[in-house]
């Protein structure tokens, strides 16, 4: 990993992190917490010790944005690709269908949910869609984190925008016994077109 503004980049191309981190993770179910920062990220860390606290417990946190990258070049550690959320999310739903896994969609408006979940349907068939949830909740509202948990996702996709996303999965990590979190900001809003 490389140390930027406090924050531990991961330094590997989106293809190496995937296999040798993410889809083994997966395959044995181990619980993982990945954080996509760009530039606003590190900001709000900087400024919010709570959210600060989050982005530290992730388990990797991948640099999403060209400022992440230029700030590395900049400090003579570069780092070498940029890993975007959306592109991230992509490869991860083509691997849960090629090895028919589940995922939770939690986030976004409801009707957006909604249709972002069918698209996937559409998309990725051979996906078992674990359940979906709106992102309008309180984030300490236990049942709502009951219902994820009843759903037992290989991957939970958190689309709650920032900090919200982070400090849902934060908060609430030591409940799960399994799955990928990842938030995932406006994807689900790009999926639902
Ligand atoms: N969102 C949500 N609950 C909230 C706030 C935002 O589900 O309380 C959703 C919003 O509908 C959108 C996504 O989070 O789908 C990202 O929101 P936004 O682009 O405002 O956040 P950013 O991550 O860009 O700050």
């Amino acid at each position: 990993t490389i140390k930027i503004m406090n924050v531990n980049f991961i330094n590997a191309t989106k293809d190496i992190f995937l296999k040798n981190h993410i889809y083994p993770s997966l395959m044995n179910e181990h619980k993982q917490f990945i954080v996509t920062a760009n530039p606003e990220i590190v900001m709000k860390a900087r400024e919010n010790e709570q959210y600060e606290q989050a982005i530290h417990s992730a388990d990797y946190v991948v640099p999403d944005g060209a400022g992440i990258l230029m700030a590395a070049k900049y400090m003579k550690l570069p780092l070498q690709e940029r890993i975007a959320g959306y592109d991230l999310m992509l490869d991860l739903l083509e691997f849960v269908n090629d090895k028919g896994l589940s995922c939770f969609f939690l986030g976004a408006k409801e009707e957006v949910n909604e249709k972002a979940v069918l698209e996937v349907e559409k998309r990725f068939p051979n996906i078992n869609i674990a359940g979906r949830h709106h992102g309008f909740f309180k984030l300490d509202d236990q049942e709502l984190v009951e219902k994820v948990q009843n759903a037992n996702a290989d991957i939970v996709f958190v689309a709650l925008g920032l900090p919200r996303q982070e400090l849902w999965i934060a908060r609430h990590s030591e409940q799960f016994q399994k799955g990928i979190f990842m938030g995932v900001g406006g994807s689900l809003d790009v999926l639902a077109g």
